[in-house]
């Protein structure tokens, strides 16, 4: 199996520490505001990457941060927490705006069938375990306090920027994060902010420095290390994560314990929408309610998804997501009506070679999932299966098993096979025109194809077999 890795910028062979068992550790959302799509496309990128890792044997630790304090409304370590700032415009405690926006995020994961993490872990509750591990930075000499709180020295730290990187001695002060004066170095930045003199926060804490609340990176220092340990597998977030975040993560816990913090790190491209990135500071988002209002199904959009590589970039039109519903809903019907499903019990496996065409279709499957999640081919493959001369219930059991990585819930589209028992008198209806057909009377065989169809049912000629199919209940 192969991932790209963006710290080596090229696709590795994935080898986790315990050859079992993977520590996965996922950027959350940060709560102070409806989650939209862009969001959502991210987040179902971790989801197929942790069910590919299911499928392929391993036991997945998933563990998921909440950002519920010290997210800026700017990059520089200044502006407002962008909670507390939401909570003033609402008129509600910061606490409430993360509850519910928390709950926002988490009905929009459950409707694009995103399995929930093992662990879901909000910043406020690790207050003490940031404290400690800046502590440990402050005890090796990579910190120092200025008048807004507790900075990371980057200078003194071998090798800062590897994630995104960065030619610091190219990087003049505010070209990527701002001017703050009292900085030693334009990298440098907040571990512990301090609560302003004068104002009163609703989230703040004690802490050896003074009264204050963290800064936005070290709470996934300190999470993904209470729960998964100073080295992990693999380390999701969207792209934007790698120049700042990600490289401030980096620098904190490879800072406190002199180890390796991530071992592959692996990165979603955006969402855009008219070439731009879709943002909330842009205004040129959507929520998944807007895509439900408009007729769409939630696992359309998963389907669009799946259709590009996770690491491109992917333009978010109408269009195609209507496009992507038809697919969908195209796939929904072979199963539904239990096209794929219909079985001739007589059917006796007398082929192998049609055997080895099912085992290549698995093995082609697999190789797609090894190479960096290839779901765009996964998807190809699962078309060119149901357009295949292999057996129906092969195709249905192919589907249905690869679903358990695309996600889309096929399995319960099935209908039972009671349903499926065709009377006496079609049966008849279908010999009769077997025979007509022979017969070449083609008039009198389409008139019983008609009566056929009239009880639901779809005849469809293959060779001199007729096979019959229970009628689509959607109208595609
Ligand atoms: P945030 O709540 O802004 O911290 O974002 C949560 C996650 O969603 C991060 O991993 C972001 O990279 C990701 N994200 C935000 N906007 C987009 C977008 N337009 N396309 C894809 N991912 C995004
Ligand atoms: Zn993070």
């Amino acid at each position: 199996m192969f991932f790209y890795n963006t710290l080596f910028r090229k696709k590795e062979k994935f080898e986790p520490f315990n050859p079992s068992k993977v520590g996965l550790y996922s950027c959350g959302p940060t709560v102070y505001d409806y989650a939209h799509i862009g969001h959502a496309r991210t987040y179902v990128f971790v989801d197929v990457l942790k069910r590919v890792l299911e499928y392929s044997g391993y036991k997945v630790d998933h563990v998921m941060n909440i950002t519920d304090v010290g997210h800026l409304t700017s990059e520089a370590d200044t502006g407002d927490d962008k909670v507390e700032k939401k909570a003033k415009i609402e008129g509600k405690t910061a606490w409430d705006i993360a509850k519910y926006y928390t709950k926002d995020f988490f009905d929009m994961t459950g409707k694009l069938n995103i399995l929930k993490p093992q662990v879901i872990c909000k910043a406020t509750d690790y207050i003490p375990q940031m404290i400690k591990i800046i502590k440990q930075l402050e005890e090796k000499g990579l910190t120092y306090v200025i008048s807004d709180g507790v900075y990371f020295d980057t200078s003194k730290l071998k090798n800062y920027g590897k994630l995104a990187r960065l030619k610091i001695e190219d990087l003049k002060e505010g070209a990527r994060v701002g001017k703050n004066k009292e900085k030693r170095n334009p990298t440098d930045f907040a571990l512990w902010k301090f609560t302003q003199s004068g104002t009163k926060r609703q989230m703040e804490w004690q802490s050896p420095w003074g009264v204050g609340f963290p800064g936005w990176h070290i709470e996934c220092s300190a999470m993904s290390m209470e729960h998964l340990g100073e080295t992990i597998d693999i380390h999701t977030g969207g792209i934007d994560h790698i120049p700042i975040h990600h490289t401030n993560e980096i620098a904190q816990s490879e800072g406190a314990t002199g180890k390796l913090f991530v071992k592959y790190w692996l990165h979603a491209g955006h969402l855009l929408v008219e070439g731009k990135k879709m943002s909330k500071s842009l205004g040129n988002y959507y929520r998944l309610k807007d895509v439900v209002d408009k007729g769409y199904d939630p696992l359309s959009l998963r389907y669009l998804f799946l259709t590009a590589h996770y690491r491109t970039e992917m333009n978010f039109t109408w269009k195609a997501l209507e496009g992507a519903q038809k697919a969908f809903s195209k796939l929904k019907v072979q199963l539904a009506t239990g096209n794929l499903q219909l079985t001739n019990k007589k059917e006796k496996r007398v082929d192998s070679k049609l055997d080895s065409q099912v085992e290549e279709y698995s093995k082609r499957f697999r190789n797609y999932l090894n190479d960096d999640l290839d779901m765009p081919r996964a998807i190809a493959l699962v078309w060119e299966v149901v357009k295949s001369d292999i057996p129906d219930s092969d195709k249905y059991k192919l589907i249905i098993d690869w679903d358990r990585v695309f996600g889309f819930g096929l399995a319960g589209q099935e209908i039972r096979n009671k349903e499926l028992v065709i009377s006496q008198k079609v049966k008849g209806l279908v010999k009769e025109r077997e025979k007509l057909r022979e017969e070449k009377k083609w008039e009198e065989a389409d008139k019983i194809r008609k009566e056929i169809e009239e009880k639901g049912y779809l005849v469809e000629d293959k060779q001199e077999k007729s096979i019959i199919k229970k009628k689509p209940r959607y109208d595609l």
